[in-house]
C-alpha cells in the first residue's frame, strides 16, 4: 500500500488567510482542493509539500451564480447548475471519470492538474527501475528519448 508523507494540514477560513499560510509556507506549501490529483501524487512521491493549505473552507470560491463559479465547486455540481446545464463546461464535467471522482474533484484541481504520462504516473519504485524521466529526478523522456522536453499533457515544467 502506499502512504502518503507526513506534512502540515491547514484549513484557512478566508482567501486572505489562505494566502498568508502560502507566502509563509513557501515552495514547501501546496494548495488542496478534492485532492483527486494531489494526494495520489504525495503518495507517488511525484510532489512533496510539506504544507497543505485545503481551500475547501472558503466561501468566496465555492459561489455558483450564473457569472461566477468559484475554483472549488466540484465537478458534479458544477455539471448541475441549472444555468449551465447545456453549457460546454458543464457537459465536459459530466464527462470526467466516475461520480465518486465527480463529487471530490473540482474546477479549480482539474485546470491545475499535475502531468498525465504512463510513465510518470507510477510508483517512485517503478519509475526508480526503469530510471527516472526528465519530469522528475531524471534526465531523458521516456515517451520521446531524444526529446529534449517533456511531452506529458498538462505539463507545465520538466
Ligand atoms: C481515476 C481518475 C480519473 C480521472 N479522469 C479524468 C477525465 O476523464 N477527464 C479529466 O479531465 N480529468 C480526469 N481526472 C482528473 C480529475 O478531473 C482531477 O483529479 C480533479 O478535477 C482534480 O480536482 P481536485 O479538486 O481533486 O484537485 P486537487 O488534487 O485538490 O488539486 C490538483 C492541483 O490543483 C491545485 N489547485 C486546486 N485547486 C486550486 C485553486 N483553486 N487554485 C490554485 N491551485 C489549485 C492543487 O494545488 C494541485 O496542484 C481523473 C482523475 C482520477 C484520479
Ligand atoms: S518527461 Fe516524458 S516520460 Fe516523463 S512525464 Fe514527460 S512525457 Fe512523460
Amino acid at each position: 500500500m502506499l502512504r502518503l508523507p507526513s506534512f502540515t494540514y491547514l484549513q484557512p477560513r478566508s482567501l486572505a488567510e489562505a494566502l498568508r499560510m502560502k507566502a509563509e509556507a513557501g515552495p514547501e506549501g501546496m494548495y488542496v482542493a478534492g485532492g483527486t490529483d494531489l494526494y495520489p501524487n504525495m503518495k507517488r512521491r511525484h510532489q512533496e509539500p510539506k504544507t497543505v493549505i485545503s481551500l475547501m473552507g472558503i466561501p468566496e470560491l465555492r459561489t455558483m451564480e450564473r457569472e461566477k463559479v468559484g475554483t472549488c465547486v466540484t465537478l458534479s455540481t458544477l455539471s448541475n447548475i441549472p444555468s449551465f446545464q447545456h453549457s460546454a463546461v458543464a457537459t465536459a464535467a459530466r464527462l470526467v471519470s466516475t461520480p465518486l471522482l465527480r463529487n471530490m474533484g473540482t474546477l479549480g484541481g482539474n485546470l491545475c492538474l499535475d502531468t498525465r504520462c504512463n510513465y510518470y504516473n507510477q510508483s517512485y519504485e517503478w519509475r526508480k527501475s526503469i530510471d527516472f524521466c526528465m519530469k522528475k529526478d531524471g534526465h531523458i523522456c521516456w515517451v520521446a528519448p531524444s526529446s529534449p522536453r517533456c511531452w506529458g499533457s498538462r505539463s507545465t515544467s520538466a
